[in-house]
């Protein structure tokens, strides 16, 4: 396992700095987030030996169970998955940044939460840019106002935008939805809202890391292209179910 994994990261790398290369990027403009859902933290702790820090986890079972081998070592901890209220207050014990930020119920309760520890979180608003109904995320439409209500709450830090991208195995029925949320991002800068600047972007996986960064991606969560494939009994895909 622990070769295929340094094996499996190289080659992760290599496709980032050749999408870079292709679209004019600078390397060190993209980071790579490792997508650790279902992954034992035996495996993901040999990815981090190997000099990785930044580990995306969907739920808050699995941020538990996988605390006592992770939380002495020198990473960050984000939550990518869908987030209900009522676990808010445990997964904050864990992360230093929510990415699946996406409804005003949400905000308020990590407000709550946040100011009675006295902290704040970097969070990443989630967007639904591929229209399918199964996704999670706000429509388009409603970012800038979303962003203008929770700009509000000075606990909650936001670092950028976040989507899934639609799958397909046509690369051209992929490119769309990732174009969007740069095009999302493009309109919040041009609304010029007080003090939302440098938004980062978080999109792309292992299917389409490559066209994510040609659309300006600054952080691709990458699972099974490193830890390989996923399965429990059936195979879990995209944590587009509630726990
Ligand atoms: C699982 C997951 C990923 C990674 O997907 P892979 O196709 O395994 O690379 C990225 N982002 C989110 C939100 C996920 O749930």
């Amino acid at each position: 396992m622990k070769e295929e994994i340094i094996f499996n990261l190289k080659q992760v790398y290599q496709r980032i700095e050749d999408a870079c290369k292709l679209s004019g990027r600078n390397v060190s403009d993209v980071k790579l987030l490792l997508a650790t859902k279902t992954v034992p933290a035996q495996n993901i702790q040999i990815a981090i030996e190997a000099g990785e820090i930044l580990i995306g986890e969907n739920k808050m079972q699995e941020l538990r169970d996988k605390d006592s081998v992770l939380k002495d070592l020198n990473i960050e901890r984000h939550f990518i998955g869908h987030l209900q209220t009522n676990k808010v207050k445990d997964v904050l014990k864990y992360v230093t940044c929510i990415q699946s930020l996406d409804r005003i119920s949400l905000a308020e309760e990590l407000n709550k939460q946040l100011q009675k520890a006295e902290r704040t979180i970097d969070v990443f608003i989630q967007v639904n840019t591929s229209f399918e109904e199964s996704k999670f995320g706000l429509p388009p439409t409603e970012v800038i106002p979303f962003i203008k209500k929770i700009k509000e709450y000075k606990t909650l830090k936001i670092k950028g935008l976040m989507s899934i991208g639609l799958l397909d195995v046509e690369k051209e029925k992929m490119r769309p939805s990732l174009h969007l949320l740069r095009k999302i991002r493009d309109e919040i800068y041009t609304a010029e809202i007080e003090g939302i600047t440098n938004l980062q972007l978080s999109m792309g996986m292992s299917q389409d890391l490559e066209l994510a960064i040609a659309e300006g991606s600054n952080l691709v969560r990458v699972g099974t292209s490193i830890f390989g494939n996923r399965f429990l009994g059936k195979e879990i895909w995209n944590e587009n179910i509630a726990e």
